[in-house]
């Protein structure tokens, strides 16, 4: 028995020189390599709960940017599985490297425009659309996507919003927005920097 540690001396070290990361969602910012298009960490762990990974499920990740969304629901359970799309080569690669560095190499990436690079992907349980929100996007995902099927999209613009406005009066689910500020330095004291609204929709096709 000699070689068995007792429970006490196991600490942190215990598992090599890396970062240790929480187990919950919203991962610090700064774990991800990004070129600025990220989903940000509070809005990132309110877009995980929103989506609810289960075991078993694959996630499409539209609009995969940096990878955040895709990699967190994949560290959420050892047996979902899912896919990004992203039509940079620059960030498809970068997805790559954050899903690789961060343990769940089985992300899988695919570099193309959504809707028309979703054709032939394995259906997923549940939708992420960070980028590329589009009327067209909809339209597919609604036709194509099995019932019972859930859909997170997040939208920045004007014109994003307005679309989730009418889907939301159309197709019901959950229309939030999310407001959050920063305290930062404002001449010699401290302001509320608000960053953009995120307007959020949630729905069960
Ligand atoms: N959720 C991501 C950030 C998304 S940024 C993260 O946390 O890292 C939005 C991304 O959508 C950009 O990288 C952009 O290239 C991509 N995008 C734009 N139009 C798209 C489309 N039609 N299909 C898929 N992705 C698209």
């Amino acid at each position: 028995f000699d070689d068995i540690q007792h429970p006490v001396c196991v600490g942190l070290e215990a598992f090599g020189s890396g970062r240790a990361l929480p187990r919950s969602s919203g991962l610090p910012d700064d774990v991800f390599e990004t070129d600025g298009q990220i989903t940000k960490r509070p809005i990132r762990a309110l877009t995980l709960s929103a989506l609810a990974p289960k075991p078993g499920e694959h996630l499409w990740d539209i609009g995969g940017g940096s990878g955040s969304i895709g990699i967190e629901w994949l560290l959420s359970h050892d047996s979902v599985t899912a896919t990004a799309v992203e039509p940079r080569a620059d960030r498809a690669e970068r997805i790559r490297r954050n899903a690789d560095a961060l343990g769940v190499d089985r992300l899988n990436v695919v570099q193309g425009e959504a809707p028309g690079a979703l054709a032939g992907l394995p259906m997923p349980d549940v939708v992420f659309v960070g980028g590329g929100l589009s009327v067209a996007l909809l339209e597919w995902l609604k036709a194509y996507l099995p019932s019972g099927a859930r859909l997170v999209a997040n939208a920045v613009t004007l014109e994003s919003e307005a679309l989730l406005a009418v889907w939301h009066e159309k197709f019901g689910g959950d229309l939030m927005r999310i407001e959050l500020a920063n305290a930062a330095p404002l001449g010699p004291r401290r302001g509320w920097k608000a960053a953009y609204p995120v307007v959020q929709w949630s729905v069960t096709l």
